[in-house]
């Protein structure tokens, strides 16, 4: 297992459409090294989701680890422990939206306040590659969204509707 070194703004990789694993290929020891040297960058890094193109590849997979008590001020979040997913796809259970603030691990020091839909249902497959769907809301949506994102080339930035809100990080907002 290895440390992956994590792209920031500017690497080509952070700005392709990520291209899709094909289910029989989830198995083959190659994507599984690969898999927990992404879940190992991941809580290296402290934050609580990471895609694979922040890692410099471009495959449609993400990491999600949300530990209890990662924002104080919420008590709201609830943990997720560490999962993988492939090929995701999400769509919007409602027409409620959230504004909160983010920030992003491949824009390091930085946050700002983005809009995105509050629940959300995601579908795609895990690391064993086995078909699952889960239901989201809050906090563990808006980080599902954030990481689809960086699969589809966008960054949190090109979210934000006034870019005079964006701000150095206090080091209160979470990273992804
Ligand atoms: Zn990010």
């Amino acid at each position: 297992m290895s440390l992956l070194k994590i792209a920031t703004a500017g690497a080509g990789v952070l700005r392709e459409e990520a291209v899709q694993v094909a289910p029989e290929e989830i198995g083959s020891e190659k994507r599984q090294l690969f898999l927990e040297d992404l879940r190992e960058t991941l809580l290296d890094s402290g934050g609580v989701g990471l895609a694979a193109p922040q890692v410099f590849t471009s495959l449609r997979i993400i990491a999600v680890s949300i530990q209890e008590g990662i924002l104080d001020e919420d008590a709201s979040v609830r943990s997720v422990p560490m999962e993988i997913w492939i090929n995701p796809i999400f769509r919007k259970l409602s027409d409620r939206r959230a504004v909160n603030w983010e920030g992003c691990l491949s824009i390091p020091g930085y946050m700002g306040p983005v809009e995105r839909p509050l629940e959300v249902e995601l579908e795609g497959y895990n690391e064993k590659g086995e078909k699952r769907t889960v239901r989201a809301d809050g906090f563990y949506a808006r980080v599902l969204q954030h990481e689809i994102d960086h699969l589809d080339g966008i960054l949190y930035v090109d979210r934000m509707k006034d870019m005079r809100s964006f701000s150095r990080d206090n080091s209160t907002v979470f990273l992804c």
